[in-house]
């Protein structure tokens, strides 16, 4: 299994990929979540990459490629992985079927998950993580049991991303309609593509995820 959730930021990509790791046993592999780790380890990478992310733009192609080329080589990956987040733009694409291709592998499924950006405004706001152990949380739709304390690992202070605010949500909006959305074509060419609504209950469209798996 190795499959490519892709969407806006906010459609629900990493709520999935946290079902699908579970469901198939293979290990979600997020871009941003590796980019935030970086930062907050100070590293020269994450020093690079927060000048991006603090405005809402895409980080240079070179710096999230040479992150999951170096993650895909984990032996966790042996028996697949589920890409969150990457790849954002043609020339990942492209480098990412290069080092598959490398190794005699191909993506197997690319799920798109769809929301309209008037939603998505509305749902990043609400949006709250897990500083610990990046568990995220919705304020109304997927509320922590106790307030401000993650369900999954205890830890008390949920925060909202720095980049979850409004001027921010919609730099990224743009950029994901301006530099992500043409892969769609790029993975509908190889009909790898599934469309699923991604305004439905995560349940819902955990269920469409997995009956769109079925039928290739
Ligand atoms: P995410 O957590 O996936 O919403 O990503 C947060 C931010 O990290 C994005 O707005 C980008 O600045 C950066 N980022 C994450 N993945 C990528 C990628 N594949 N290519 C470029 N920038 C990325």
């Amino acid at each position: 299994m190795r499959m490519i959730l892709f969407g806006p930021p906010g459609a629900g990509k990493g709520t999935q990929a946290k079902r699908l790791e579970e469901l198939f046993g293979v290990p979600q592999l997020s871009t941003g979540d590796m980019l935030r780790s970086a930062i907050k380890a100070e590293s020269k990478l994450g020093k690079e990459a927060a000048t991006f992310m603090d405005v809402g733009q895409l980080v240079p192609d070179e710096l999230v490629v040479g992150l999951i080329a170096e993650r895909l080589l984990a032996s966790d990956c042996s028996n697949g992985f589920l890409l969150d987040g990457f790849p954002r733009t043609i020339a990942q694409a492209n480098a990412l079927e290069r080092m598959l291709v490398d190794r005699g592998l191909e993506i197997d499924h690319v799920v798109s998950i769809e929301v309209p950006d008037d939603n998505i405004v509305a749902r990043l706001e609400a949006r709250r993580s897990c500083p610990e152990c990046c568990a995220v949380f919705h304020l109304k739709y997927v509320p922590p049991n106790v307030a401000n304390t993650c369900d999954k690992c205890g830890h008390e202070g949920l925060e909202q991303r720095t980049d979850d605010q409004e001027i921010k949500i919609r730099s990224r909006l743009v950029a994901f309609h301006e530099q992500t959305s043409p892969l769609k074509d790029f993975y509908r060419r190889k009909s790898l593509l599934r469309d699923i609504d991604g305004t439905q209950a995560p349940e819902k469209v955990f269920k469409a995820v997995q009956e769109s798996l079925s039928k290739r």
